[in-house]
């Protein structure tokens, strides 16, 4: 009997691209031969991906480090909270290793200390193996995401210094991954069953200024690193593919086009934070609103089917009633489809931390009640527009009779979904697409069926 395959268990934590780095160290995990389970008590070993972002993000990942020690007792920690190593020792000094974010090769070097693989080439599920250079590895990742969705990491850091984030001195600068790097990599998800891409980065319109925007060869074509030829190059998979974390410049126009020709998916992530050219000035943040409102009509003439997901952060120190006003206003005027919130809380090590006039906590949490009742109403009047239509979905799961899909204006875990109410009967399945005539919405879904198309 061979011995049976060493066990890792494996907590990730944090926000899409931390899922990214996790998915990366579990492929990895896999074609090593180690067996990856559910329970700590059938683990060998434990990895917690920590999240090091906001202070309950570094809470939360203390608490997962202590609950894997109390259980299991073997823990190596790696992810953003890695790089704050004396947080983590002073909390847990039991820990076996802490590495930081994207390091999977100290993960890897870790993991061989406390528990050597076993590679049997009869047993192991995978292939060997082969290395590509860069550590990255032929063969599709193990993903925890579903199948039929996967998120494309571009670049890792940042060149902007915004004052309440802490994303740079954590991750440093901006450092794009090749073009044709990007694109062998979805090229490969796509092979594996992957229908939707999600790019993701810091900041996906700075992609490849670090590179100079260096021309590579992939199939027949050379393209260029940087955003629009990116997008052009993934076109050619036949599959969707949805942009997040989209800064708001100029040549963001580009990409508008290839979303009305059905290239990409209409739809664009955009953190706008604020709407106040004053406060938008105090978070280092570009403040041509005007332009931006022109922009979004612009964009919409263009491809009026496009859908604007966007966060904001209301109370930032200085906040007046008025500067919160104007961001009301931009509401209403912009329309956005789907907004996200957040009352400012202080970061750990923020530049924004030393600001004058920090706004009171129940005036704050006023201000975001109110933002987000405003943006409900125009989030369920932009999803009302939509009933009567015809909207092509992917369909994430079946639920009794229900299928549960998305539309092209859906990202999957942060928007909304369509229910489909005749589902099952209609023989949908997961990663498949639909057309699904939508009959109902409210602030957050569309409802709809799939046998009246
Ligand atoms: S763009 Fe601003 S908020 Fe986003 S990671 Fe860079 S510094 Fe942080």
């Amino acid at each position: 009997m061979p011995a049976s395959a060493p066990k890792v268990g494996f907590v990730s934590l944090g926000c899409p691209k931390a899922l990214v780095d996790s998915e990366r160290i579990l492929t990895q995990l896999r074609v090593e031969g180690y067996d990856l389970v559910q329970t700590y008590e059938d683990a060998d070993v434990v990895v917690v991906n920590t999240c090091g972002f906001i202070d309950s993000a570094v809470a939360e990942s203390l608490d997962a480090i202590g609950e894997a020690l109390a259980e299991n007792g073997k823990v190596i920690v790696t992810g953003c909270l890695g790089k704050r190593a004396e947080v983590i020792r002073q909390a847990h000094p039991d820990v076996l290793a802490i590495t930081g974010p994207q390091d999977y090769a100290s993960v890897m070097d870790a993991v061989h200390a406390a528990l050597p693989p076993r590679h049997d080439p009869f047993l192991d599920l995978l292939p060997a193996p082969r290395r590509l250079g860069d550590g990255e590895i032929e063969g599709v990742g193990l993903k925890l995401t579903p199948k039929h969705y996967a998120y494309l990491k571009i670049s890792e850091g940042c060149n902007h210094r915004c004052s309440f984030c802490i994303i740079p001195s954590l991750r440093g600068d901006l450092v794009s991954r090749p073009v044709d790097e990007v694109l062998r990599e979805a090229e490969k998800l796509v092979r594996g069953g992957v229908r939707e891409l999600l790019v993701v980065s810091q900041d996906t319109s700075a992609y490849g200024v670090d590179l100079k925007y260096a021309p590579r060869p992939w199939g027949s074509n050379v393209y260029e690193t940087r955003m629009k030829a990116l997008c052009e190059g993934l076109s050619q998979l036949g599959v969707w593919t949805r942009l997040h974390y989209v800064y708001p410049y100029p040549h963001v126009d580009e990409v508008i086009p290839l979303m009305a020709e059905g290239k990409l998916l209409p739809y664009l992530d955009i953190p706008f934070q604020h709407a106040s050219p004053r406060i938008l000035k105090l978070m280092k943040r570009p403040g041509a609103v005007d332009e931006t409102l022109e922009r979004i009509q612009r964009w919409r003439a263009i491809c009026p089917d496009l859908t604007i997901r966007s966060t904001f952060i209301v109370g930032f120190p200085g906040e007046t009633d008025a500067e919160f006003e104007e961001l009301l206003d931009f509401l209403d005027e912009a329309q956005l489809d789907r907004v996200g919130a957040f009352a400012y809380s202080p970061v750990e090590g923020a530049a924004a931390n030393a600001l004058p006039d920090p706004v009171p906590e129940d005036v704050k949490q006023e201000r975001l009640a109110r933002f987000m009742a405003r943006q409900a109403a125009i989030s369920e009047a932009r999803l009302a527009a939509k009933v009567g239509s015809v909207q092509q979905v992917i369909v994430d799961a079946i639920d009794g009779e229900l299928a549960i899909a998305r539309s092209m204006a859906d990202a999957p875990e942060i928007d909304g979904l369509v229910q489909v109410q005749d589902g099952r009967e209609a023989g949908l399945r997961p990663g498949e697409f639909a057309r699904v005539r939508i009959l109902g919405s409210d602030e957050h879904d569309l409802y709809g069926e799939a046998g009246a198309v």
